[in-house]
């Protein structure tokens, strides 16, 4: 790492990203595939590094939300198959296939539309079907009086000249959340997919050779669900309820400096709209680290950060490059000490929690400012 980078990075551990890979791998039935997710710039452990480990220890597939994302990494030299979970402007079909980019249809219009460029073109674009059992976002509609439209709809998809109908998939809205409400909900779910996919194949002759629905979530909680491959994000970084039982391990660690410190009279206030007041002598740090980093301003004196082997208390508003921290308990820790926001000595969680949301939201926040450092 250069002086430059000595303000505020993420360190990645690739090592640990590995292992989660295998771990999770191992808890696999024999010829389940695995996609990896790496929208969101792998969930923002970096997109290309992470796609690269993969392509290396052997993943079947990868995952991104569109079609910027998946030229990236073709333009890295990611050359395993990817898959869009997004919308892509039918006027792009000839890119993706160019670039052997896999993309969900999620309706019979735009079935139609990317059939009617794959055809003008002369070639052939590869898909998955994405079915809504539940989830409520995109898919074919398929619960309840929806279902035999949907099957319908599902095989004259497929049917359409230049489209290959490679894979079939639903997601899943609460595979990792605890409850019988949600075991019952997750299992109406993956009923509702097996049924139109046998609909689809009793009346319409179609067969998928890659059906998916398991997330991270499902990954551990649902193994009979794995069907012929998973499709884990979360998991893969090593967070989740659930990842504590694979012995899977956080990938990043979220660490900033000390800049400066000085000490203040009791009654002094600190930082933005005066929202704290020192009640004692303090010794207190400024960090190089703001919500412009991705530190959320919602956690404003409502949580700590590990340094010197303690913990130092987050004081006043949080600042888009700064935010302070009361030292006066860690004497050991100096101007040029490195503080951890997050990581093995700061759970994510308390994070998070703080700030009323989840570890997805954090990772993905620290900001294009902020190096990856890579272990
Ligand atoms: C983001 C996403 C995933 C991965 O979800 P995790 O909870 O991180 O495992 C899987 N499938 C789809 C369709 C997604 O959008």
């Amino acid at each position: 790492m250069n002086d430059l980078q000595k303000r505020t990075w993420a360190e990645i551990s690739l090592e640990n990203l590995r292992h989660n890979y295998e771990a999770i791998r191992k808890s696999l039935p024999a010829g389940c595939r695995f996609l990896g997710v790496v929208k969101a710039d792998a969930y923002g452990h970096g997109a290309l590094p992470v796609s690269r480990l993969l392509q290396e220890a052997g993943a079947d597939y990868l995952a991104v939300s569109c079609l910027d994302e998946a030229l990236e990494l073709r333009r890295g030299g990611i050359t395993m198959p990817i898959l869009i979970l997004g919308h892509t402007p039918y006027a792009y079909t000839g890119t993706l296939i160019e670039e052997n980019i896999t993309q969900t249809v999620t309706c019979l219009a735009k079935a139609l539309e990317y059939s009617a460029e794959a055809v003008r073109l002369g070639k052939e674009l590869k898909i998955h079907i994405k079915l809504d059992t539940g989830m409520s976002r995109l898919g074919f509609l398929c619960a309840g009086n929806y279902f035999e439209e949907g099957v319908d709809n599902v095989i004259r998809s497929c049917r359409l000249p230049g489209l290959n109908p490679e894979g079939v998939y639903t997601h899943f809205a609460v595979s990792d959340e605890p409850g019988e409400d949600s075991e019952a909900y997750t299992r109406a779910q993956f009923r509702l997919f097996m049924d139109v996919i046998a609909a689809v194949k009793a009346r319409g002759g179609v067969e998928f050779p890659i059906r998916h629905c398991a997330n991270s979530g499902a990954t551990v909680s649902y193994p009979e669900m794995a069907l012929d491959m998973v499709r884990p994000g979360l998991l893969l970084y090593g967070y989740g309820d659930s990842s504590g039982k694979l012995g899977l391990l956080p990938c990043m660690r979220l660490v900033t400096t000390v800049s400066t410190i000085k000490f203040y009279e009791p009654g002094t206030s600190v930082s933005y709209g005066r929202r704290f007041t020192t009640d004692r002598r303090t010794r207190m740090g400024v960090l190089a680290i703001g919500y412009a980093d991705g530190l959320p301003r919602l956690i404003s004196n409502k949580c700590s950060f590990a340094a010197g082997g303690g913990f130092a208390p987050q004081r006043g508003s949080i600042c888009m490059d700064m935010c302070m921290v009361d030292l006066t308990e860690l004497p050991q820790v100096d101007v040029g000490s490195e503080v951890e926001l997050f990581g093995p000595m700061n759970s994510i969680y308390k994070l998070s929690d703080a700030a009323q949301t989840i570890p997805y939201e954090l990772l993905c926040a620290v900001s294009k400012r902020v190096p990856r450092v890579y272990k």
